[in-house]
C-alpha cells in the first residue's frame, strides 16, 4: 500500500500526510449533484477530480467507499434558507411532477460523468430516500440543546454551537464579522440568530414535496441530507470530504456543525475542496447564465465555441490543471488540449507495436517514480502528464528506429502507460472504441442482410428494432443499409 500520499487538508489549510482513520478502508464523501437541471461543466470539473483521487486512492491500495449523493429536495434557490424550491419551480416550468424532474436529470447527469469514463460511486444516496434519517437526526440536534423550533420550521442555533465549537473552522472567518455582513434572509423573522439555518422547513399550502414529521408537514433544509447520510454510510466519523470550493463558505460549515451538534465529533478527518471552472475569469455557474452544457461542448453548439471538443480532450483539458487550480475555459486551451491528448493515444497505439531490443537506450523507472511522486502531492495531475509526454517521446524514438528499449523496460513503460492514463486518469481512446463500434454495427448490418434474403424477418426485424432500443436508428435503400445515431 502507498502510504506516502500528501493532501491538502481545507481543515488545517495545509498539506498532510494522508493517514486513514482505518486503513486499508477509506471512507470518502462527496456533495453530488442537485439534479433540478442538467449539470454544466463546471460541475463536472468537480465529479471528475474526485474520480480521479478515487481512482489514485484504489490505485495506492485502499478499499474506498465513495458515496456521493443526490440533492433532489429541498435545495431552495438561495442557499440561505430564501427563495423558491428549484424543484417545484422547475416542474411547474416543464409542466412534470418534481420526481420526474429528478428522475430525467439524474439519468442526464449519469449520461454526461459516463461520456467522461468516471468510475460510479459505490453508494449514491439521494436525499429523498433519507427523510426518517433527516428527521432522526435533526431530532438528536433539538436534544443536545442546539435546534430550536419556531412555528413548525427547526432552526440550528448558531450562537448556541458557537459556545463550545468553532462555527468558522472550514473558512476561518471572523464570527463577529459574519454577523455584522450577513444581510437579512428568508425566516429572519422566526430565527434568533442571523446566523442560524434551517434544518426543517414548515410546509406552505402550495410546497409539493412534504413530508410527515414531528414538526408538522415539511421538507428537509439542504444542508442536514450530507450529514445524514454521511453519518449512515460512514460513520460518525469518517476519511474524506469532498465537494466544490464553493460549498465551503455555507454548505460544508454548516454540515460540520450539524455533525458536531448531533455526534460531538468532527465528521471528516480532512475536507477536500476542487477549485472553479471559470469563463473569462468569471465562474461558470447556472445563475450567471455562463453555464454551458457538456453536450453542447462536445457538438460546438453554443456562441462561446468555435468548433466541438471530444469528452476525452475536455477531460484531458481539465487534467492538465491542478484541481486546487482555477482553471479558465477558452477555446485555443482546449485546442492546445486536443492536440496533446492526440499526440499520447498516437503514442499509446505505437506502443503496442514497439519490438523490444537485447539493451535499452532508456529507464522507464525514474518516470514512473516521478509520475507516484505527484501524484502522492496532492494529486499533482499536469506534472503527471509531462511525464507522460516524455514516456511518449521515447515510444515514438523506439519507433522510429532512433533508439533501442529491452523487454524489461518496455513492460515497464506499458505499465506506466496503463496505471496512469487508463487507471488513473481514466482515458479512453476515442477513435479506437468508434472504429470497434463502426465494425461491429457493420456485422449486424451483414447478418440482418442475410436473414432478409432467407426471408426470416422475424430475425431482420429483431436486430432492426434491438438496436433502435439502443438509439441506432437503420436506413434501408437501394444502395445498401446506413445507420445513424437517433
Ligand atoms: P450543484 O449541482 O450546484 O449543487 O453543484 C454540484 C457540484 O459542482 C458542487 O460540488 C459545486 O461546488 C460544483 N461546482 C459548481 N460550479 C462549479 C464550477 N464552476 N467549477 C467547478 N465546480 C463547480
Ligand atoms: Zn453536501
Amino acid at each position: 500500500m502507498n502510504t506516502g500520499l500528501q493532501l491538502y487538508n481545507t481543515l488545517t489549510r495545509k498539506k498532510e500526510l494522508f493517514e486513514p482513520l482505518n486503513a486499508p478502508h477509506v471512507g470518502m464523501y462527496v456533495c453530488g449533484p442537485t439534479v433540478y437541471s442538467d449539470v454544466h461543466l463546471g460541475n463536472c470539473r468537480t465529479f471528475i477530480s474526485f474520480d480521479l483521487i478515487f481512482r489514485y486512492l484504489k490505485y495506492s491500495g485502499y478499499k474506498v467507499r465513495y458515496v456521493r449523493n443526490i440533492t433532489d429536495a429541498g435545495h431552495l434557490e438561495g442557499d440561505r434558507d430564501e427563495g423558491d424550491d428549484k424543484f417545484a419551480k422547475r416542474a411547474k416550468l416543464e409542466e412534470l411532477e418534481p420526481m420526474e424532474i429528478v428522475q430525467k436529470y439524474t439519468l442526464g447527469f449519469h449520461d454526461v460523468l459516463r461520456m467522461f469514463n468516471t468510475l460510479p460511486p459505490s453508494i449514491e444516496p439521494t436525499a429523498t430516500g433519507h427523510i426518517i434519517e433527516q428527521i432522526e437526526m435533526i431530532k438528536e440536534i433539538m436534544n443536545n440543546g442546539y435546534a430550536y423550533e419556531s412555528n413548525g420550521t427547526i432552526y440550528f442555533d448558531v450562537e448556541k454551537y458557537s459556545e463550545t465549537y468553532n462555527y468558522t473552522i472550514l473558512t476561518n472567518r471572523n464570527l463577529e464579522d459574519m454577523l455584522a455582513n450577513t444581510r437579512e434572509l428568508g425566516g429572519q423573522n422566526e430565527k434568533r440568530g442571523r446566523l442560524d439555518f434551517a434544518l426543517w422547513i414548515k410546509a406552505k399550502p402550495e410546497t409539493l414535496m412534504r413530508w410527515a414529521s414531528p414538526w408538522g408537514e415539511g421538507f428537509p433544509g439542504w444542508h442536514i441530507e450530507c450529514s445524514a447520510m454521511s453519518a449512515k454510510y460512514l460513520g460518525a466519523e469518517f476519511d474524506i470530504h469532498g465537494g466544490g470550493m464553493d460549498l465551503a463558505a455555507t454548505h460544508h460549515t454548516n454540515e460540520i456543525a450539524q455533525s458536531e451538534a448531533c455526534s460531538h465529533k468532527q465528521p471528516a478527518k480532512y475536507w477536500m475542496h476542487t477549485n472553479m471552472l471559470t469563463v473569462n475569469g468569471t465562474r461558470m455557474s447556472k445563475s450567471a447564465g455562463n453555464g454551458f452544457l457538456p453536450e453542447q461542448l462536445f457538438a460546438g453548439d453554443h456562441d462561446l465555441l468555435e468548433k466541438g471538443f471530444s469528452p476525452m480532450t475536455v477531460k484531458f483539458f481539465m487534467l492538465q490543471a491542478h484541481y486546487r487550480s482555477t482553471l479558465d475555459f477558452s477555446n485555443e486551451a482546449l485546442d492546445a488540449s486536443e492536440k496533446g491528448f492526440k499526440r499520447l493515444m498516437n503514442a499509446l497505439s505505437l506502443l503496442v507495436k514497439l519490438t523490444p531490443s537485447e539493451s535499452s537506450d532508456f529507464e522507464i523507472t525514474p518516470i514512473a517514480d516521478n509520475c507516484v511522486k505527484a501524484m502522492n502531492d496532492d494529486f499533482n495531475s499536469p506534472v503527471v502528464i509531462a511525464e507522460l509526454f516524455e514516456a511518449s517521446r521515447i515510444i515514438n524514438t523506439v519507433y522510429d528506429g532512433k533508439g533501442k528499449i529491452s523487454a524489461a523496460e518496455l513492460a515497464k513503460l506499458k505499465q506506466l502507460m496503463q496505471d496512469f492514463v487508463y487507471d488513473i486518469f481514466g482515458l479512453k481512446d476515442e477513435e479506437t472504441s468508434n472504429i470497434a463500434l463502426n465494425s461491429v454495427l457493420d456485422m449486424v448490418i451483414d447478418l440482418r442482410q442475410a436473414a432478409k434474403e432467407n426471408k426470416d424477418y422475424a430475425t431482420s426485424d429483431k436486430i432492426r428494432l434491438g438496436l433502435q432500443s439502443m438509439g441506432i436508428q437503420l436506413k434501408d435503400s437501394k444502395d445498401g443499409t446506413t445507420w445513424n445515431k437517433a
